[in-house]
C-alpha cells in the first residue's frame, strides 16, 4: 500500500500529516533537513538547524482560529504547547480601557489563544505529528513520479523522486514544501498546464527583538498587537515562556528610516511610543533580526476549475503565502490542512474528484483570507507610501459598502464591547470579515457609530518627528 506522502516538514506538513494519520490514513513526512527534533523546547529555540525555513527565528503568533482548530483536530498540539511554556494570551485583553462594559460573555473562550516562538510551536507540532505518522528527515525531494493519466492533458502523480535516486510511490502526493516550494518547474518537466498563480511584493522591512521579564511577569500590550503609525508599523506579540518580541516594520523603499536596523535607534523609536516604550523594559534575548523581500503569492493547482495534475495537492505556504504583518500563515495552512483531511476522508479513491474538492475547499476557506490579507497590506503600503511622499491625504474614491463597514467596525468596535468582539473575530480569524459583515444589523450599527469618523492615530512621533530622531 502506497500511502500518502506529505513533501516538507514544516508546520502546516506536519499538522497535515498528524491530522490524516490520525483518520487512519498510511502517511510518511519526507523533509530535507536533516536535524532530528530537538530533545526539548528550549534546545529547539536554541539549537534546531532549520535552515529550509527563513523565517524559523523571527516572530510567530498564532490566532485564536488556528487555536481553536488545533484543539478540534490535533488536541494534543495544544497541550504539548501549553506544557512547552506557550502563552495563554486572552485578546479580549486588548479591550481599549475606554470600553466599561467588562461583564464575560458566553462563548468568549474563544478569544484566547496559545502561542509561542517559532521553534517552540514547531516542536509541539513535530512531537505529536511524529508519534502519528512516518517522518524522515535529510531526504530531499527532486521530482515527480507519474502514472496513466486520469484525464486527457492531465499527468497524474503516483509518487516522487529523491535526490538520492529513490523512487517513493504515492497514492496521494501532499506538497507543503513551503513558499519556495519547486512544485510549478516540477510539473512543467512532466508537461503540466502551469497552475494559476499571482505574486507582488507589499514592500515591508521587518526589524525584530525578543526579550524576555526581568520580574515575575512579562509587561501587558497596552495597545493593539499591531498599531500603525503614519510611516510605520509596531507589532508585538508574545510568545513562550514569558518571551515577547516587538517589531518595526517601515517601507522597504523608506531609506531614510534604514537607521532602524541599528539597536539605538530602533529601541529610541519604539521608546518615544506611549503605549509601546514598556515593551523596552526586559532583557534581550536576541539582537535586531531584519527581513524584507516577502512576496504574497497565491497558486491554484486549477486553471479554469480544471486540475493541472492528479494525485497532488498543494497546502500551507506552497499553496497561498502572505507578509507577516498580521500573522496569518500558519492559521491559513491549518484551515488547509484540516479542509484537506476532510477531502482525502470523502475522495481518496477518485484522483480527479479530489483534486477538484481540494479546490473548491480552499477557494472556499483559505482565498477569502489570502484576498483580505492582500488588501490590507496594500492599503497600508498606500498610507506609508503618502507618508513618504508628504501626500498625507490623497484624494480616494469614496469605499464600497462592505468596505466602508469594515472600516467602521475598526472605528466603533473602539467604544463598545459587542463591536470589539465582532472585530476580534475577524482579527483572531474566527469568522471571515464577509460573515461577521454579514450579521443583521451589524453594519449599520457600526456605521452609525463611527459616524465616518477614521481610527485616530495612536500616541507617538510623526514622521517629522522621526527623521529628526534618526538625523
Ligand atoms: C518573517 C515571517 C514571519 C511570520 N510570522 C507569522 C506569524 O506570526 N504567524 C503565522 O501564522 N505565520 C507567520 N508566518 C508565516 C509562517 O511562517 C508560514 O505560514 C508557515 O511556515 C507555513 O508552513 P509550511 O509548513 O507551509 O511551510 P514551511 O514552514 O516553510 O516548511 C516547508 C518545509 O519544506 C521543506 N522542503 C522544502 N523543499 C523541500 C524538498 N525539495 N524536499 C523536502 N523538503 C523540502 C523545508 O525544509 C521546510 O521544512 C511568517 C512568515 C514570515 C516570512
Amino acid at each position: 500500500m502506497p500511502g500518502i506522502v506529505v513533501l516538507g516538514g514544516g508546520v502546516i506538513g506536519l499538522a497535515t500529516a498528524a491530522m490524516l494519520a490520525r483518520q487512519g490514513h498510511d502517511v510518511t513526512v519526507l523533509e530535507r533537513d536533516p536535524q532530528p527534533v530537538p530533545g526539548s523546547p528550549d534546545e529547539a529555540v536554541q539549537d534546531w538547524d532549520r535552515r529550509g525555513v527563513a523565517q524559523f527565528r523571527l516572530p510567530h503568533y498564532l490566532h485564536p482560529g488556528g487555536r481553536l482548530i488545533l484543539d478540534e483536530y490535533l488536541p494534543e498540539v495544544t497541550k504539548a504547547l501549553t506544557g512547552a511554556g506557550a502563552a495563554s494570551f486572552d485578546t479580549l485583553a486588548l479591550m481599549p480601557p475606554v470600553i466599561t462594559d467588562r461583564a464575560p460573555r458566553e462563548g468568549d473562550g474563544k478569544f484566547v489563544t496559545v502561542t509561542g516562538r517559532r521553534p517552540v510551536t514547531e516542536y509541539a507540532v513535530a512531537t505529536v505529528a511524529e508519534q502519528a505518522a512516518g517522518v524522515r528527515r535529510g531526504v530531499h525531494v527532486t521530482g515527480l513520479l507519474t502514472g496513466t493519466p486520469v484525464a486527457p492533458g492531465v499527468p497524474d502523480i503516483t509518487g516522487v523522486r529523491t535526490s538520492d535516486g529513490q523512487e517513493i510511490a504515492a497514492d496521494l502526493v501532499i506538497d507543503a514544501m513551503g513558499r519556495r516550494s519547486p512544485l510549478p518547474a516540477w510539473l512543467a518537466a512532466i508537461g503540466a498546464q502551469s497552475p494559476e498563480e499571482e505574486q507582488e511584493d507589499s514592500g515591508f522591512t521587518y526589524y525584530t527583538r525578543y526579550f524576555r521579564p526581568v520580574g515575575a511577569a512579562p509587561p501587558p500590550f497596552r495597545a493593539g498587537l499591531l498599531t500603525h503609525f503614519d510611516c510605520f508599523s509596531l507589532l508585538t506579540l508574545p510568545g513562550d515562556c514569558g518571551v515577547w518580541s516587538v517589531t518595526i516594520y517601515i517601507s522597504s523603499r523608506d531609506q531614510a528610516l534604514k537607521r532602524l536596523r541599528e539597536p539605538g535607534p530602533w529601541a529610541a523609536l519604539v521608546a518615544s511610543c506611549p503605549l509601546h516604550a514598556h515593551l523596552l523594559d526586559g532583557e534581550p534575548v536576541t539582537g535586531l533580526v531584519a527581513m524584507s523581500g516577502i512576496v504574497d503569492r497565491y497558486r491554484r493547482l486549477a486553471v479554469d476549475g480544471t486540475p493541472v495534475a492528479t494525485g497532488i495537492v498543494a497546502v500551507g505556504d506552497s499553496s497561498m503565502c502572505t507578509n507577516p504583518s498580521l500573522g496569518r500563515g500558519i492559521t491559513m495552512g491549518l484551515m488547509q490542512a484540516a479542509g484537506t483531511a476532510g477531502v482525502v476522508r470523502e475522495q481518496l479513491g477518485d484522483p480527479m474528484a479530489l483534486a477538484r474538492a481540494h479546490d473548491k475547499m480552499t477557494q472556499a476557506t483559505v482565498t477569502p483570507w489570502y484576498r483580505h490579507t492582500v488588501g490590507l497590506d496594500r492599503a497600508r503600503r498606500d498610507q506609508v507610501n503618502a507618508s513618504i511622499s508628504g501626500d498625507t491625504s490623497p484624494a480616494r474614491p469614496a469605499p464600497a459598502r462592505a468596505q466602508a463597514a469594515g472600516q467602521a467596525l475598526q472605528v466603533a468596535a473602539m467604544a463598545d464591547a459587542g463591536l470589539f468582539r465582532a472585530l476580534s473575530e475577524i482579527i483572531g480569524m474566527l469568522a471571515a470579515p464577509a460573515e461577521v459583515l454579514r450579521r443583521p444589523g451589524l453594519a449599520e450599527r457600526a456605521l452609525a457609530a463611527a459616524d465616518g469618523q477614521a481610527l485616530p492615530a495612536p500616541p507617538g512621533p510623526s514622521r517629522a518627528e522621526v527623521l529628526r530622531m534618526l538625523a
